[in-house]
């Protein structure tokens, strides 16, 4: 079966073997030791002032974030399920919440992020999406945090990359914030946490809030190579084997050339079996479709044609499919994929099968590789 879910994604098999060492106590100096190279390896990711390592999934970053960098009023921009999140974590610890809500097709504009700053001078930080996993849409949050920042340079801006940080390179000139989770595009199965903090979001943590989700005590600890609680070991030393092996695999360039590619090449072969992109501005970490068939494709992938792809939720359930891009993935993986899904087209009596899908992926993925080697 292959997993083509946007999150969980496969974990490279160099990956689960580091995993599989014997259990190392944390507090040495032989852990302490890959910690810093582990840190070492995720500034050249992040590019941010500072990072750290939380043991929680994506979601305690993102609580994290909103509780140590918003003191009053939380912007919140609510294009899916991830961006509603932001919202009811704001409220959950008593602080306001003013919400930018759209279809998940559909991204926040630079406008109304503007308008709506200057309706809400109370507004202490924006949270918003990269990649919005619920509709597989990609906000323009670089062109919305230079605008926040030009009205007001206090505003913290959180970025969730979680579907973004090793999608693609994120111009983190104007992010105070920047999440990213183990389980999507960093291969590592699920439960760790990392946050990219810029220097005034480090200052505005201050003494920190909170007690386990206090960004001020793990950043002091972590400067030194080590947690304010228990490290999670095993996820840490395979942290560090992924981010080895996309070096190893030509570094983090040519991930994101190839992932670009990748999304692009599938994008225009779904089309061109008369599929419809559903976003209107696709993120390259996975492709989505809407289809009244979604459902019957989702289920023919799995059962006849063993490739797992994620479906919709709320109201998108049974109204679309997912096809994961993020991490290192072979275009004759990708090319199974696509041809899966022009065969259950074909199975549905939808479109006589001609092997449209993967002739089209082939031309424009390796178009675009001629293309390099001519320059
Ligand atoms: C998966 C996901 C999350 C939530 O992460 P968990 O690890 O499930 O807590 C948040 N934001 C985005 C964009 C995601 O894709």
């Amino acid at each position: 079966m292959l997993l083509f879910t946007p999150g969980p994604t496969p974990v490279p098999e160099s990956v689960r073997l580091a995993m599989a060492t014997p259990t190392l106590h944390h507090r040495t100096p032989e852990f302490e030791a890959i910690f810093k190279e582990t840190r070492a390896l995720l500034f050249k990711l992040f590019a941010t002032d500072e990072v750290i390592m939380l043991a929680s999934t994506g979601t305690g970053a993102m609580e994290a974030a909103v509780t140590n960098l918003c003191h009053d009023t939380l912007l919140s921009i609510n294009s899916g399920k991830f961006g509603e999140r932001f919202g009811k974590i704001a409220l959950a610890h008593g602080l306001n919440n003013v919400e930018i809500k759209h279809e998940w097709d559909t991204p926040a504009t630079v406008e109304e992020v503007v308008e709506a700053l200057k309706a809400n001078p109370s507004v202490d930080a924006i949270a918003i999406q990269i990649s919005e996993s619920a509709g597989g849409l990609r906000h323009p949050v670089e062109e919305i945090a230079s605008a926040v920042k030009a009205i007001n340079p206090n505003i913290m801006v959180i970025a969730d990359g979680i579907t973004a940080v090793g999608v693609e390179r994120i111009d983190v000139a104007n992010i105070d914030c920047l999440i990213a989770g183990s389980q999507k595009a960093l291969m590592l199965p699920p439960g760790l946490a990392i946050l990219g903090l810029s220097n005034a979001a480090i200052e505005k943590t201050g003494a920190g809030k909170g007690y386990y989700l206090n960004l001020a005590s793990e950043i002091k600890k972590q400067k030194q190579n080590t947690t304010a609680y228990t490290a999670a070991t095993t996820l840490i030393i395979g942290l560090r084997a992924v981010l080895q092996e996309i070096e190893a695999n030509g570094g983090l360039g040519k991930l994101f050339c190839d992932t670009a590619r990748r999304a692009k090449a599938t994008r225009f072969a779904l089309e061109a079996l008369g599929l419809h992109s559903y976003p209107k501005t696709p993120a390259r970490s996975m492709t989505t479709i809407d289809d009244e068939n979604a459902k019957e494709i989702r289920d023919l992938l799995k059962t006849d044609f063993g490739v797992n792809v994620a479906g919709g939720q709320d109201h998108l359930k049974g109204k679309i499919f997912r096809i994961n891009q993020m991490g290192l993935i072979e275009p004759y993986e990708m090319v199974a994929a696509v041809t899966a899904v022009e065969l259950a087209l074909a199975k549905l009596g939808r479109r006589a099968f001609d092997g449209t899908a993967s002739r089209v992926f082939h031309e424009e993925y390796f178009k675009s590789v001629l293309n390099k080697e001519e320059k």
